[in-house]
């Protein structure tokens, strides 16, 4: 089998994914768990063997200060401009790391720049394609958010290098998504993507002129998402329990509370996930100690307690709108991203907000790899139908982005406006164990 065969990569900030273009349709490459997701988390094991995707989740509890996730988040900045995110997530940073120095984040007794820790999911990306193919891949697409800028988009293809990947190409999610549905096909039209994910929701306006995709507006919340819902879950569900449980989280029995919202975000995330199917959820909860936390919940309560979740993110998809100088009925075609859109509630929401039915046939939580795949799969001249297309992929920013067929790269973003301010966050930090 050719081992210059290009995967695409959505290296994500909760979930990664790594898909690839088989016959005429893109398809995402399960890990050897079965899953075609890699949670984005890394961490080190009692002998220092690193553990990557699924099989590293437990550490976030077990062993929190030998494990990160969300390290997208970190990609590319400084050491003086990440205070806002260390005021949410338990980044533990070196005591000796000095201002302007290249960022490091500590992990058991040892230190890693964030590039480093998004080559280790990256390597294991590539690990699962490799195994999937039976050959050595070394050439991928990898997916960044629009608003990236240089220094994050260089610290994406510096993991990438790290990973023993050879980065052909910066894609931006939202047109990665669009791709796979082929709204390049169209060769005309505006597009948004509405992707709401795990921990950031952002919202993209595309104008497609002779196939070319140009981000014309992006906006956002780089604190909202699943993660939202989970812990005002967990919230709820730690105040019925309390005084049933006798447990306090004042208290110092720190293993004991962890484990006890532990036991509750498994079962509350698994509840959501069923109430995207189903009108009502049983939670049973087995909390240590034996004793059960029973509750049942239906569609209709679980809508109205994330109302306010999703409502946050109307105000930046009515910005994006009006910093692309377009009405709602302007918009041609609407793409849902991320696992949140599988909510009912926020998929009738963005139908709202745009006036029409969104596109959802494609899991929202892969159409970013699959799009990737298809852009991996054009810049390889796999596809006759797609051999003679020069997709271009307008950017923000165009330093790091390599442009196939010499095409050039054009600066057209009007605006990009994903507000400093909008850290709004529903804390649940109990014992700093709950933001898990
Ligand atoms: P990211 O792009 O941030 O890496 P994803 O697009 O994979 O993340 O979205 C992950 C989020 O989607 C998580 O909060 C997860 O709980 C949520 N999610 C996944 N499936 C569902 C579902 N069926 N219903 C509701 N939420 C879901
Ligand atoms: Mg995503």
């Amino acid at each position: 089998m050719s081992s210059d065969r290009i995967v695409g990569i959505d290296l994500g900030t909760t979930n990664s994914l790594v898909a690839f273009m088989q016959g005429e349709n893109p398809v995402v490459i399960p890990g050897d768990d079965g899953s075609n997701l890699v949670p984005s988390v890394v961490a080190l094991d009692e002998k220092n063997q690193r553990v990557i995707g699924n099989a590293a989740r437990k550490y976030l509890t077990e062993t929190p200060e030998r494990a990160v996730y969300s390290i997208k988040r970190l990609m590319g900045r400084g050491v003086d401009d990440i205070r806002e995110e260390l005021k949410f997530f338990p980044f533990r940073l070196p005591e000796d790391l000095q201002a302007g120095e290249v960022l490091r984040i500590t992990l058991g007794d040892k230190t890693f720049t964030p590039p480093e820790i998004s080559a280790l999911i990256l390597r294991q990306l590539k690990r699962n394609a490799e195994r999937f193919f039976g050959a050595q891949v070394t050439k991928a697409v990898i997916t960044v958010p629009a608003y990236f800028n240089d220094a994050q988009r260089q610290a994406t293809k510096d993991a990438g290098r790290i990973a023993g990947l050879e980065v052909l190409r910066l894609v931006n999610e939202p047109t990665a998504a669009s791709l796979a549905y082929g709204l390049d096909k169209k060769k005309n039209g505006v597009v948004a993507v509405y992707d709401l994910g795990g921990g950031t929701f952002d919202i993209s306006i595309l104008k497609l002129h002779d196939g070319i995709f140009e981000v014309i507006s992006t906006n956002g919340d780089t604190h909202l998402g699943g993660d939202d819902i989970d812990n005002l879950l967990i919230t709820i569900a730690l105040a019925d329990t309390l005084g049933d449980l006798g447990l306090d989280l004042r208290n110092k029995d720190l293993r004991r509370n962890a484990e006890a919202v532990q036991a509750i975000r498994n079962a509350v995330i698994e509840a959501k996930i069923a109430l995207s199917s189903q009108s009502s959820v049983k939670l049973d909860v087995e909390l240590p100690g034996g004793k059960h936390y029973l509750r049942e919940i239906t569609r209709e309560q679980f809508e109205q307690l994330i109302q306010p979740i999703i409502d946050r993110t109307i105000g930046p998809c009515k910005q994006a709108l009006k910093d692309a100088g377009l009405k709602p009925e302007q918009i041609d075609e609407v793409v849902l991203v991320g696992g949140s859109t599988r909510i009912p509630k926020v998929r009738a929401l963005v139908k709202e907000l745009f006036q029409r039915e969104p596109h959802t046939d494609l899991n929202p939580d892969e159409v970013v790899a699959l799009g990737a795949a298809v852009q991996a799969n054009i810049l390889g001249g796999g596809s006759e139908a797609t051999e003679n297309m020069l997709l271009l992929d307008v950017t923000p920013l165009s330093l790091g982005i390599e442009v196939a067929g010499g095409v050039t790269d054009k600066i057209i973003l009007r605006n990009s406006t994903i507000p400093a301010s909008a850290t709004q966050f529903y804390t649940t930090q109990v014992d700093g164990q709950a933001n898990v």
